[in-house]
């Protein structure tokens, strides 16, 4: 098993440097570094891409014919690489329908457990349907009190084109005797009175019969010979007084009473086949494919399985949606909705949280062969449902769809699908695991993460978080620092030899050797407050909440306490609102009072700054106007008439025409990925060939792209409009990005900070509240540290910070604390505890508070 590696050589991905690594199969090897350093380049672009490309070859011929238009990651070799699955933050189109049940195949097993051990309730009248065999039919019967009189039967129909006569003539051959009709037993020798008295059908009576523990074998001979004959039903008389109401077989419908010799029978009916007796209505077996909105066969007609329908009366050009009046959204047709499990509905089965589905599954009153028959999906479907749990999603329903569910969440549902696949001697790579969850939790993911390897996997995880690097088999440490001055590994070995005094940076931290110092003096919470009265979206439970301005105020608390649907889903749409700026509707609450201390909001979320390739970190802080300007000062620009627009990749004039300034071309490979191809006009360079003569201080305007932020800031000397712009980007840690960098390669953490860069000199003086989610996303303890200045910088010209975090060491230097909970959920959406860290630890009730406590007392002890 072990002693095996992947061996890489010569890794020249992005920033990396020529590197040699070996790394360990079957074991959970941890990648961490600044941000920036490469790991994502080695993890992803490097050992990922190369493991799926490979995964790939081993497929058909067909998918091989376009392998080889894929880049292999550059390197010189990579041996022993396994088939590679990706767990990422990957993103979920606004517009995917894919719930948690789907994608997790819960659903599959969902509705393989109701096909196996479903009831069916007749939609139409809304009673239990039971088939009968001729042994449940007997058992029925053996109710009856003892010696009482039985007729047993089947209803004859006639084939197509038989006549009367050829019917009776066949029963005969048969080797039966007796049939009722018009009331009266008759014998069917008596051909000729039966053809021609009635059309009604004729009921061939099999047997007659006293009930009794003797008569068993009989009633059962009886039964199978009446039901094979009947075409799977039978038909009974039962004396009627030795039928209480109580004995009626609740298999048997309907219940008429009927006058036969002049004496009154009850007839009772048996079928073997799947129907509703008393409305006559007939079902198909319940395939799980009948119980899925997936197939034509179980989705509601009406809405086609989308559980909502565009809205026709809507005035509104774009289209809106409503709940479809047909399945009332249950996705399924009425068939579907009939098969029940402990009263429950499939439907309602996704309904419920994945907590309380887990309860019902270990609740489910099953005989011994219900058990059996239902061992592998109920096996499935623990193990599933159990692993979402254990890395705290049981908060969440299954028919959640993931477009509602946070990035961290998402990550989390896909770690579910990919341990859920019980594929082995896989490279499984992840990327910081952790993101969104509460350090209560992740102790349990990191169980889960092991269980990956546990069963012959190789696994490799990005991670910052200190218990993930704490539970690894082997470090991998890159940097020393970010872009151009990483890509180097700097450290490969266990946490022991990490922890050692200089032994790396990361071990620096662990070891409690650097770290971010309690702040000496906390910014007293003196500057004004926001109150927001009763809000109550999802789970908030009416809640008013004050937040104080000017200092760093953190939302904390476990995963599905409420935090983003307080913060980002209410307090952020209430108050842009009140600024008349253009935002989602906020979730429902009372009032807002205090926005008039603020001049303006800004949510600054994870999503990614743009799609095109064409925004990049100097355009977007507006520093390339200012650049533009330099390169059309210049003489050589002058004397051509080149204005600042010459040097624009946006418009044309000075851009290459063949790829319109973006140095590539893009080629649609239908069904999969785009393959960019560097243009061959402008050789990727963006501009035309004169442009690219016009030199500033010895470079041309696509060399200045090339640079890194702190190579332009120092290039840049004597031009402080540009300086000023690029000392934005410096500021926030972000020095080492190239100028041109497409915005569509930065980390979501590079452009969270991006975003804020681009405010911290913004021309307006205005006093800001920034909202922020998560902002330690793909952080090094290290980068936690310049992100703080970041924020001081910000506090320091009087604009306020609302943060939503799991980050202890963030917690700990943060000013006031709300935390919410104490759980996820229903069980959540009050506020536990407020005010500072300090007061935060002392409260007993939040899990946040039992963390930062022990956080704290760790840190002291260690000064
Ligand atoms: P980490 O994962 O450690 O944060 P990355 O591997 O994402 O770091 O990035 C390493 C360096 O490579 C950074 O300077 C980053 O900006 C750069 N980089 C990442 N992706 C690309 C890309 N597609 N093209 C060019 N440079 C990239
Ligand atoms: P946190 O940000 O603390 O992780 P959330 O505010 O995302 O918590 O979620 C709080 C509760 O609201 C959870 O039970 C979650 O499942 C529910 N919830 C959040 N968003 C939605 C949504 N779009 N639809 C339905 N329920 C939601
Ligand atoms: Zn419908």
């Amino acid at each position: 098993m072990t002693g095996r590696n992947i061996e890489l050589r010569g890794v020249a991905v992005h920033n990396l440097k020529h590197v040699d690594l070996d790394i360990p199969l079957h074991q959970l090897v941890v990648l961490c570094g600044v941000s920036g350093s490469g790991k994502t380049s080695l993890a992803l672009d490097t050992l990922f891409a190369e493991g799926q490309r490979r995964y790939i070859e081993s497929f058909s011929i067909y998918s091989r014919q376009f392998l080889q238009r894929l880049d292999k990651p550059a390197a010189d070799r990579i041996d022993g690489i396994p088939a590679s699955i990706a767990v990422t933050r990957g993103e979920v189109s606004r517009a995917s329908r894919t719930t948690i049940g789907t994608t997790t195949e819960t659903l599959d097993y969902l509705r393989l457990l109701y096909s196996k051990i479903g009831r069916l309730f007749c939609p139409s009248c809304g009673k239990a349907v039971e088939r009968s065999s001729a042994q449940s039919a007997a058992e029925q019967l053996l109710k009856l009190p003892d010696a009482c009189r039985v007729m047993i039967g089947f209803a004859a129909d006639a084939a197509d084109g038989e006549s009367r006569e050829q019917v009776v003539a066949r029963l005969q051959a048969a080797g039966f005797v007796r049939v009722v009709v018009d009331r009266r037993t008759q014998n069917l020798a008596d051909h000729a009175s039966l053809a021609v008295a009635t059309t009604e059908p004729l009921l061939v009576i099999v047997d007659r019969i006293a009930t009794g523990p003797q008569s068993i074998q009989r009633l059962r001979d009886s039964l199978e010979t009446a039901l094979t004959n009947g075409s799977g039903r039978a038909v009974t008389f039962v004396e009627r007084d030795a039928l209480a109401t109580s004995d009626v077989p609740s298999a048997a419908e309907p219940l008429a009473i009927v006058t036969i010799d002049d004496r009154p029978w009850r007839r009772i009916d048996f079928t073997s086949r799947l129907e509703c007796l008393r409305c006559n209505r007939q079902f198909a077996d319940p395939e799980p494919r009948r119980l899925s909105f997936n197939s034509p066969l179980g989705a509601c007609p009406t809405c086609e399985g989308a559980g909502e329908v565009a809205d026709a009366d809507s005035k509104r050009r774009a289209p809106m949606f409503r709940v479809c009046p047909a399945c009332q959204g249950n996705r399924v047709n009425e068939e579907a909705l009939a098969w029940r499990l402990a009263g429950r509905n499939i439907a309602d089965a996704t309904r419920i949280t994945i907590d309380d589905a887990l309860d019902f599954l270990a609740r489910l009153p099953l005989t011994e062969h219900q058990k059996q028959i239902s061992r592998a999906p109920v096996a499935q479907l623990r193990s599933r449902l159990g692993f979402l749990q254990q890395v705290g999603l049981g908060y969440l329903s299954l028919d959640r769809t993931l477009r509602t569910l946070s990035g961290g969440e998402v990550q989390r549902v896909s770690l579910t699908s990919a341990l859920g696949s019980n594929l082995v001697n896989m490279l499984y790579v992840l990327d910081e695991p952790s993101v969104g969850l509460h350090p209560r939790d992740t102790d349990r993911l990191i169980y889960a993460i092991k269980g990956l390897k546990d069963r012959g996997n190789s696994v490799v995880v990005v991670e910052h978080e200190e218990a993930m690097l704490r539970a690894a088999d082997q470090l991998i440490e890159i940097g020393p620092a970010a872009g151009d001055r990483g890509g180097e590994i700097v450290f490969q070995g266990p946490l022991e030899e990490m922890l050692a005094p200089g032994a790396s940076l990361t071990g620096e931290f662990l070891a409690g050797r650097r770290g971010i110092s309690i702040p000496e003096r906390r910014r007293p919470t003196n500057r004004g407050w926001i109150k927001l009265f009763g809000a109550r979206g999802n789970n908030l439970q009416n809640l008013t909440v004050e937040f104080p301005l000017g200092v760093l105020c953190l939302v904390t608390g476990v995963s599905g306490a409420g935090k983003s649907t307080l913060v980002q889903d209410t307090l952020y749409g209430a108050l842009a609102r009140r600024k008349n700026k253009a935002c989602d509707e906020p979730l429902p609450y009372d009032d807002v009072v205090g926005d008039g201390q603020i001049d303006d909001v800004i949510l600054v979320d994870q999503d990614p700054i743009g799609r095109s390739a064409r925004s990049n970190p100097v355009t977007y802080i507006k520093a390339f106007d200012p650049i533009r300007a330099v390169f059309a000062e210049t003489i050589e620009a002058r004397t051509h008439n080149y204005s600042t627009g010459h040097f624009s990749f946006n418009v044309e004039g000075g851009r290459c025409s063949a790829c319109e300034g973006t140095g590539y071309i893009q080629i649609d490979m239908q069904f999969m990925t785009d393959i960019f191809m560097k243009c061959s006009q402008c050789d990727g360079a963006r501009y035309r060939k004169e442009i690219l003569a016009v030199k500033y201080r010895g470079r041309n305007i696509a060399e200045v792209l090339a640079m890194t932020v702190r190579e332009a800031f120092g290039f840049f000397r004597g031009q402080p409009k540009v300086q000023a712009r690029l000392k934005q980007l410096i500021d926030v840690g972000l020095e080492y990005l190239q100028l041109g960098q497409p915005a569509n390669t930065l980390s979501s953490g590079e452009a969270q900070r991006l975003k804020l860069a681009a405010h911290l000199s913004d021309a307006s003086r205005n006093r800001t509240l920034f909202i922020l989610d998560e902002p330690t996303t793909g952080l090094h303890f290290a980068d936690v540290v310049t992100l703080l200045d970041c924020f001081e910088a910000l506090l320091s010209v009087g604009h306020s910070l609302i943060v939503v975090e799991h980050n202890l060491q963030l917690m700990r230097a943060a000013d006031y604390l709300i935390d919410l909970g104490p759980g996820a959920g229903e069980d959540g959406g009050c506020v536990v505890a407020r005010g500072t860290p300090e007061e935060v630890a002392r409260c007993e009730a939040s899990y946040t508070g039992r963390f930062l406590a022990m956080s704290l007392v760790h840190l002291t002890s260690d000064n």
